[in-house]
């Protein structure tokens, strides 16, 4: 579904892109900023990743810093990737989640 989203096809609130991944916000966001930082190439999760995707890992981090800044997120956040089942994965297309606004728990669930 994310492909979709990517092409344009599905409806996204998309707050930043470079040219390798694009931002928008989760459609049931868990803190004030929720974000998913997601690929455009198609890749089921962290464990597809190579060392011909270290662009897209670079993209991923510096779009995260791109948006903890216009999202004026000063006193900290939080990225996570869910991989897998077990994992609490459920969309089957790469994405890193950009949490903050509020005061972050740990352990997380
Ligand atoms: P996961 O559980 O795979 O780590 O995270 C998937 C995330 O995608 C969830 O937080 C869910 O709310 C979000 N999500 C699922 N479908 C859509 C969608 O069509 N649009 C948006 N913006 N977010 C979605």
């Amino acid at each position: 579904m994310f492909c979709r989203i990517v092409a344009g096809e599905s409806p996204a609130q998309i707050v930043h892109f470079t040219e390798k991944v694009i931002v928008f916000r989760d459609a049931n966001p868990q803190a004030p900023t929720h974000v998913l930082i997601v690929p455009k190439e198609h890749l089921d999760s962290v464990e597809s990743l190579t060392d011909a995707h270290a662009g897209v890992l670079a993209d991923i981090f510096r779009a995260a810093n791109h948006v903890r800044t216009s999202e004026g997120l000063d006193d900290g956040w939080r990225l996570v990737a869910n991989v897998g089942p077990a994992g609490g994965q459920t969309v089957s297309h790469l994405h890193v989640h950009l949490l903050g606004g509020r005061q972050m728990t740990w352990p997380p669930g």
